[in-house]
C-alpha cells in the first residue's frame, strides 16, 4: 500500500472526478474514500478514466454505520462496488466502531468473507482503539490488515501505535495534517524554516518517519505536489523528538467510543 494516498472526504461531483484524475496525474497512486463521503462512483470513474492499469492504483472504501451487521455489511459492500464500478477493492473498513450497538465483530466476519470470496484484497478497520482491536482479534482469530485513526502531531497516539506495531497493524493517519491546526506550531515552522520545507511537509515527513500511511486531503494541485514531495529529506532523530513534544493528546474529532 502506497505511505501517502489522498484523502477525499468533502469532495463531490465533478469536483471530485477532477481532483482524483490530478492526483493521479501527479503521482498519487492511492485514494481513499468512503460510502459516507458520497464520492465512490466519482472515484471509480477517476481511476478507470486514469489509463493506469487497475493494479496500480489503490483504493480504499469504508462501512457506514448503518450498515453494521454481517447481512447489512455484505450489502453495502455490494453496493459500494457497484458503486465504484470496479471488479475488486484493495481495502474495505469498518468506518467506526459503535460500541453501543454491539456488532462490530459480526461486521468483521462479514469482511473476512468478501476476502475469502475474492472480493476486496484486504480486510481493516477505523477509528477502533485498542478494546474493540482486541474483541475482534480475539472473536475471528484475524487481526485486521489496518487501522486508520486521527493522527497528527498534537493527537500522536504513541499507544495506539505501539498496539499496532506489536501486532503487525499498519497505522493510517486520517487528518494527518490536523486540517491545519499545527501549521502555525513555533516547534513546526522553525524546522520548515530549517530544512526549506513547508509546515505541510514537516508533518507529513513526520508521518514517514512514524512507519504511518497518511491520507492528506487537498483538492489544490500545487498542495497536493507539496504534500507528496517528501521523500527527498529526512528528519533527524532529534527533530522527531521535538516534534513528539508537542503532543496535546488533542483530539479534532469524535470519540470512537460515542460516535453512533
Ligand atoms: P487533513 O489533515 O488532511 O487536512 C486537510 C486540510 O488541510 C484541508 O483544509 C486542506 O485544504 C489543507 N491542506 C492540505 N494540504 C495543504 C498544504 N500543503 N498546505 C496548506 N494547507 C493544506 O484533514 P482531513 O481532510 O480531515 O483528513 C484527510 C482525509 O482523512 C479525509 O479526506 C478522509 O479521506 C480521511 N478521514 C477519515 C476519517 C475516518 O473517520 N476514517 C475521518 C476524517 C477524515
Amino acid at each position: 500500500m502506497p505511505k501517502l494516498g489522498l484523502g477525499v472526504y468533502q469532495v463531490v461531483g465533478d469536483e471530485a472526478v477532477g481532483t482524483i484524475s490530478t492526483a493521479l496525474e501527479l503521482g498519487y497512486r492511492s485514494i481513499d474514500t468512503a460510502a459516507f463521503y458520497g464520492n465512490e462512483a466519482e472515484v471509480g470513474r477517476a481511476v478507470r478514466e486514469s489509463g493506469l492499469p487497475r493494479d496500480e492504483v489503490f483504493v480504499t472504501t469504508k462501512l457506514w454505520n448503518a450498515d453494521h451487521g454481517y447481512d447489512a455489511a455484505l450489502r453495502a459492500f455490494d453496493a459500494s462496488a457497484k458503486r465504484l464500478g470496479l471488479d475488486t477493492i484493495d481495502l474495505f473498513l469498518i468506518h467506526w466502531p459503535l460500541p453501543a450497538a454491539g456488532l462490530y465483530v459480526d461486521t468483521f466476519r462479514a469482511l473476512q468473507a468478501l476476502k475469502r470470496q475474492g472480493r476486496v484484497v484486504s480486510i481493516g478497520v477505523s477509528n477502533f482503539t485498542r478494546a474493540h482491536l482486541e474483541r475482534v482479534i480475539g472473536e475471528t482469530g484475524e487481526v485486521p490488515a489496518i487501522n486508520q485513526v486521527e493522527l497528527h502531531p498534537y493527537y500522536a497516539q504513541s499507544e495506539l501505535r505501539a498496539f499496532h506495531a506489536a501486532h503487525g497493524i499498519v497505522t493510517e493517519a486520517w487528518s494527518p495534517l490536523g486540517r491545519g491546526a499545527e501549521f502555525n506550531d513555533s516547534v513546526i515552522i522553525a524546522l520548515a524554516d530549517k530544512l526549506g520545507r513547508t509546515p505541510a511537509q514537516i508533518i507529513l515527513r513526520w508521518h514517514m518517519q512514524l512507519g504511518n500511511v497518511a491520507i492528506p486531503k487537498s483538492t489544490t494541485p500545487s498542495r497536493m505536489a507539496e504534500n507528496l514531495a517528501v521523500f527527498d529529506f529526512e528528519l533527524s532523530g532529534r527533530e522527531m523528538t521535538q516534534i513528539a513534544g508537542i503532543d496535546k493528546g488533542a483530539r479534532q474529532g469524535g470519540d470512537p467510543n460515542l460516535v453512533d
